[in-house]
């Protein structure tokens, strides 16, 4: 026997949610049902941020906010312009979360506790009589000529309104592939690379406020950058992870990185040189650190361009200077590797976005279609982002559906 709902929504995830969510406020008399493969909701919402949930970002101008998202950047200005994180911080407030902006723009609830996000969505869909079906995994979905039909391992169920939300699922993708449906194979970003060269052996935690990187023929970022026990990390290496996703796939992660430490140009490096040549000639190069640098990564850098102990800053010439150049503002780091990113990782790929149309996130080809959050080809840096893409798709479904 099928069983019929008005909204058959497959994930009980983060887009998933907000789909159910809104689509109840705004048909209270539909029935809607979401089918969650494993035996909990929410997962993913309640690990986030180091279980803080870093819900959103301060930056809410479609424009500026859309440049956070390697993948999707173009497509989604205009849903920014229908739900941005200006309105994601409201959508939470009016419903008693409190939240707070750190001062790098990530926005938390005050508590610092992913639960009352996750409760929250939990409540509303209550609100609603969305029946949430634990234990449901969908493994087959049917176009029929008046609506879908979905199976999971126990039931089969009929919709005229199916909206998919099953985040990064390799076994949904192949189903939307059978459709017909362009998907884009999906690859790691966000992640933290495997490095070696001598400036970094034995450095773990030594941490850079302000650096460059660049890959070779490729993307630069700038930000703080972290020496790790197996390389590198910090905001500057995941954003050019997210940025490079899919060149460090095809490269299979070897590359080298070109890093500027102290983010300054050549030119500043050789100014702050003669100043220490003038304010103290005789003091040595090894206890007097450039840049405010760690007086231990800064005597690893007099190591590596050769400078003995005793010499002094008045006896540094032009080789030296030349070498420090290359040391600090271009150093050749390789890379032969990555780690996932604890803290958030992602996929880049998933449905191409010339398949689903902006105003409400329904398939261009399919009638009754509707697909949103990380299932889509969407991806952003680490921030909130990625969460706002999956609430500015469930806000957008739910209330054109
Ligand atoms: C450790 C970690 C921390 C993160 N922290 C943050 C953060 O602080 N801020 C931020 O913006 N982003 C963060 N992210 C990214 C963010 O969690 C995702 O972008 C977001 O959860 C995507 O939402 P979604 O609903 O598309 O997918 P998900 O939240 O992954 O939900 C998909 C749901 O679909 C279900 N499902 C899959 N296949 C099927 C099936 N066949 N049948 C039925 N159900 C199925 C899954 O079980 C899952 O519950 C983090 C990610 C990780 C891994």
């Amino acid at each position: 026997m099928k069983v019929n709902f008005d909204i058959l929504i497959i994930g009980g995830g983060a887009a998933g949610f907000f789909a159910a969510a809104e689509a109840g406020r705004q048909n209270p008399k539909a029935s809607i049902a979401i089918l969650e493969a494993s035996n909990k909701v929410l997962s993913k919402v309640l690990i986030s941020g180091g279980g803080r949930c870093n819900v959103t970002n301060r930056i809410s101008q479609p424009e500026e906010l859309a440049r956070n998202y390697p993948r999707g950047h173009d497509f989604l200005v205009e849903p920014f312009r229908q739900f941005s994180s200006d309105h994601t911080q409201r959508w939470f407030t009016e419903r008693g979360v409190r939240l707070k902006t750190e001062a790098d723009g990530r926005v938390f609830p005050v508590s610092n506790k992913s639960t009352c996000i996750a409760n929250t969505f939990i409540s509303e869909v209550e609100k609603y009589g969305v029946d949430v079906r634990l234990k449901s995994r969908v493994n087959k979905i049917c176009f029929l000529e008046n609506g879908w039909q979905i199976e999971t391992g126990t039931e089969t169920y009929f919709t005229e309104k199916l909206v998919i939300c099953s985040g990064s699922n390799s076994a949904i993708w192949s189903l939307c592939k059978s459709l017909g449906l362009d998907v884009t194979e999906p690859v790691p970003s966000l992640f933290t690379l495997h490095a070696q060269h001598e400036l970094i052996r034995d450095h773990a935690g030594i941490s850079f406020p302000e650096s460059w990187v660049k890959l070779q023929k490729g993307q630069s970022q700038s930000g703080p950058l972290l020496i790790t026990h197996q390389g590198l990390s910090g905001p500057a290496i995941l954003k050019l992870s997210a940025w490079e996703a899919i060149r460090f796939y095809n490269e299979n992660y070897k590359a080298t990185l070109r890093v500027n430490w102290v983010g300054r140009t050549k030119e500043d490096l050789r100014n702050a040189i003669k100043k220490c040549q003038a304010d103290h000639p005789k003091k040595h190069v090894h206890n007097i650190p450039l840049f405010n640098l760690s007086k231990r990564f800064w005597k690893r850098v007099c190591e590596v361009a050769q400078i003995p102990e005793q010499r002094n800053y008045a006896e540094i010439g032009k080789k030296q200077v030349a070498r420090f150049e290359e040391l600090l503002c271009d150093c050749p780091v390789e890379i032969y590797g990555k780690s996932t990113f604890k803290e958030e990782f992602v996929t880049a790929g998933g449905i191409n976005l010339n398949e689903i149309n902006p105003t409400d996130f329904s398939a261009k080809r399919f009638k009754g279609l509707y697909f949103a959050g990380e299932v889509l080809n969407i991806d952003a840096i680490t921030g909130g982002f990625n969460f706002q893409a999956a609430w500015t798709g469930g806000y957008l479904i739910g209330n054109h559906i």
